[in-house]
């Protein structure tokens, strides 16, 4: 099908026959619901087929019992510009994860620009420019329509709180990963991160050793003084501190615990078991820590949901919610839950042909991958059937397209 630009509405919209809605919400994780509309991008019915008007509907789509769930939310990416990563000089990355269910991306930091400016006129420049370029992107529909949400300067000594109002005043509303640049002591960082809360831009910091050379160690001392919003990729991007580290800081910070695909698996596995055992699984947020010197991971995200789910024990619904509702909350997005008045953000998956589950959450609780049958952004289809998972037992279909 001819890809629609993100500008455009989507009219009304009936998903029928969902054969399992996964909220994006820990606490309610399933919805008893079997039919979903929406108007002009934002869900406005929510229920079974007999009790939402389904009448006249702009497109009309057969679920044919799949689960539909919020678009992914990958919380931790370094965008550098359009659909391209000069870290593996890959071009199509974003295209390719929106295939993997991910339909929002949130910047950690542009930090693979080739020449990335270190000065501070040049770095609030290259934010500022990066966060128009991204939003400006969506309409042209590049990237997928995925909605990356970038423009997050790494922070370098000698910023005055004066610099941190102008970015936000600018549009700014992220920090990329604290520790990346020169600020590395605790004590710098959180005068920073402050000044960035105070004027409403959230903050990440890099957790562990080196990503790669040239970044250096954060230990869980900085991490604790730092006080950032979020622990980003708690579990290294790639080393990990020592467990016990680790586990200081979910005990003694009350920040987002950031488990991500490209650092230590064992690591995030633990992690999560015990987010759940301090009985704060509502902090546990996922990203992909992509484009990386791993490369691009297209089904990263899912990989990770898997992963957890099946190592750590952790029912599926709640580790979709880790990707989705979660991180939702934490950042205050709109997206990521299915709730009347929200974004039309949707993936729509089953089980892979031939897993040994017999539904799609069992599935994914045996460490299989789900396939994605569908991908909707702002209720417009941005992809039918994955061209990049394995393929689902049964995808959606369009039934009527006026
Ligand atoms: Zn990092």
């Amino acid at each position: 099908m001819a890809l629609q630009a993100a500008a455009a509405s989507s009219g009304k919209v009936v998903i029928r026959n969902i054969g399992l809605m996964l909220s994006g919400d820990i606490d309610q994780p399933i919805l008893q619901a079997d039919t979903l509309v929406i108007h002009d991008g934002v869900i406005t019915a929510i229920g079974r087929l007999a009790d939402v008007d389904v009448s006249e509907p702009t497109t009309l789509i057969d679920a044919r019992g799949t689960c539909l769930a919020p678009g992914l939310i990958d919380s931790h990416t370094h965008p550098v510009f359009g659909d391209w990563t000069p870290r593996q000089n890959q071009i199509g990355w974003i295209d390719s994860c929106m295939h993997g269910g991910v339909t929002t991306m949130i910047s950690a930091g542009e930090v693979h620009l080739p020449g990335r400016p270190k000065d501070i006129v040049g770095l609030k420049a290259f934010a500022v420019t990066a966060q128009r370029a991204f939003e400006g992107m969506r309409a042209s529909g590049v990237g997928g329509g995925v909605k990356v949400l970038a423009g997050a300067p790494v922070i370098e000594q000698g910023m005055v709180e004066e610099d941190f109002a102008e970015l936000a005043r600018n549009g700014v509303k992220l920090l990329g990963e604290v520790g990346l640049g020169s600020v590395k002591a605790g004590n710098q960082a959180a005068q920073m991160v402050g000044w960035a809360r105070k004027y409403g831009i959230q903050s990440t910091i890099h957790t562990g050793g080196p990503s790669i050379p040239g970044s250096g160690l954060i230990d869980a001392d900085v991490v604790l003084e730092a006080d950032a919003d979020v622990i980003g990729h708690i579990n290294g991007g790639h080393t990990s501190l020592p467990y016990k580290q680790v586990c200081t800081l979910c005990e003694k910070s009350s920040r987002a615990i950031e488990i991500v695909h490209n650092g230590n698996e064992r690591i995030g596995i633990l992690t999560a078991r015990h987010a759940m055992e301090l009985k704060c699984p509502h902090r546990v947020i996922l990203g992909t820590d992509s484009p990386a010197g791993s490369g691009v991971q297209p089904l990263g995200m899912l990989r990770l949901i898997a992963l957890i789910s099946s190592m750590a024990d952790i029912p599926a619904e709640i580790v979709f919610g880790f990707a989705t509702g979660n991180i939702a909350r934490m950042r205050g997005l709109p997206q990521g839950l299915i709730e009347v008045g929200r974004p039309a953000d949707f993936v729509l998956m089953d089980r892979a042909q031939h897993s040994a589950g017999t539904t799609l959450l069992e599935s994914v609780e045996l460490g299989d991958i789900p396939g994605v049958g569908m991908v909707i952004i702002d209720g417009i289809v941005r992809c039918q059937r994955s061209r990049n998972t394995p393929p689902a037992s049964e995808v959606p279909v369009i039934l009527a397209h006026a």
